[in-house]
């Protein structure tokens, strides 16, 4: 094998991930009905829990990214013409509406420019305006495409009254920034939450744990018909989970290890620790930024410290930066996605990447990159 580079991972995802982490993964190879293995999922669910903030019983990993914990929410959910309000804000809340789609449900879009968050009036508008049942109102807490952070309670409550389940992408959020599953919109708690991961939570990529409540399992026993998905059916995980230990696909072993080894850290560290981490790194990045005159995105009060949007100066060759960023100083950061390509730097200050250190060593590359001149492109007269 080829060695891959020392990067500092300062991108929307995946973070760099600490030795530890690493090293548990190089751990031997255990077979996934091994009672060793499943002590350690019992373990990982534990953890989970505690993470979410939450006491659902079904609660796991998926085998899979985040991307897997979003198509596993909507596809065990959503039954075909099924209503679902969607929440768009950015490019993932727009994935979960295609995926809505393509299960053959019908998304409602509540939709506003990227860079701000959807205000609750608008979706209770929509929530009042639609006919019939509603089965799900979905939201994404950390919109990473845009670096903006979605207000959840208020949702909750709408989507309640309204008899409907609410599914939260918490793929960024997770570890990073406060999340309450139980507790979120005033106690009533969120019923689908999934995450991922190689975000805020330090681990290795390729895994998303998700949390289902009281409500949502009401609604997976009372399916007409099994998700169309086999891989990522929840009841059937629920056996492999829980007490049947019923097989079900063969669980990554080292890649369980690497998320066990990475919860383990952060419940050491202290969730309220590592959320003010997470805040203290976003303000040392946000004065920085101010100092080489670079404004972000959002709104102060719409910020999100673990994914933070900074608007590219005029006549900034934003590609040709982050180029030299990689390949002279090791470090990688996002670009902008659709309506924000090119406009915007996605700078992620998540888990393992979010130390004071590394905002200093990005800070003094993005100066001697931006400051030598060379990366603006001459701008023509118009
Ligand atoms: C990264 C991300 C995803 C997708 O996760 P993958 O691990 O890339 O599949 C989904 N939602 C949000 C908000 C994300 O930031």
């Amino acid at each position: 094998m080829q060695k891959p580079p020392q990067r500092l991972l300062m991108g929307p995802g995946p973070s760099s991930v600490e030795p530890r982490v690493l090293a548990a993964m190089s751990q031997p190879t255990l077979g996934h009905l091994d009672p060793a293995f499943l002590a350690m999922m019992d373990s990982i669910a534990s953890m989970l829990r505690q993470a979410f903030r939450t006491k659902n019983p079904l609660t796991l990993t998926i085998s899979g990214t985040g991307t897997a914990g979003m198509e596993a929410a909507v596809t065990n959910i959503v039954e075909p013409s099924d209503r679902v309000v969607v929440c768009v804000a950015g490019y993932f809340g727009a994935r979960i509406a295609d995926m809505v789609r393509r299960v053959g449900g019908d998304p409602i879009l509540v939709e506003v420019p990227w860079g701000r968050p959807v205000p609750p009036d608008d979706i209770e508008k929509v929530l009042a305006s639609t006919a019939g049942p509603i089965k799900a109102v979905a939201l994404v807490h950390a919109e990473t495409s845009t670096g903006i952070m979605q207000p959840l309670d208020d949702a909750i409550r709408l989507a309640h009254a309204r008899d409907a389940l609410v599914i939260v992408d918490a793929v960024t959020s997770l570890g990073g920034i406060p999340l309450d599953v139980d507790g979120a919109g005033g106690g009533e708690g969120i019923d689908v939450c999934y995450s991922g991961s190689q975000k805020c939570l330090g681990g290795p990529p390729g895994l998303a744990p998700i949390t289902v409540g009281p409500r949502a399992h009401a609604a997976l026993r009372k399916r007409k018909n099994p998700p169309v998905s086999f891989a990522l059916d929840l009841r059937l995980l629920e056996a492999y989970w829980g007490p049947e230990r019923t097989y079900h696909h063969t669980a990554p072993s080292n890649s369980y290890y690497g998320l066990a080894e990475a919860l383990e850290l952060l419940l050491a560290e202290g969730l309220e620790s590592r959320f003010a981490r997470h805040r203290a790194t976003h303000e040392r990045l946000a004065l920085g930024a101010a100092g080489l005159g670079l404004d972000f995105l959002a709104e102060p009060e719409h910020r999100l410290p673990v994914l933070n949007a900074l608007r590219i100066p005029d006549g900034v060759d934003e590609k040709g930066v982050r180029a030299r960023l990689l390949a002279e100083h090791n470090i990688e950061i996002g670009g902008g996605l659709g309506p924000l390509a090119g406009q915007i730097w996605r700078v992620g200050l998540m888990g393992g990447s979010a130390r004071e250190e590394n905002v200093a060593r990005l800070l003094t590359a993005l100066r001697i990159i931006l400051g030598a001149g060379r990366m603006s492109r001459p701008t023509r007269p118009s």
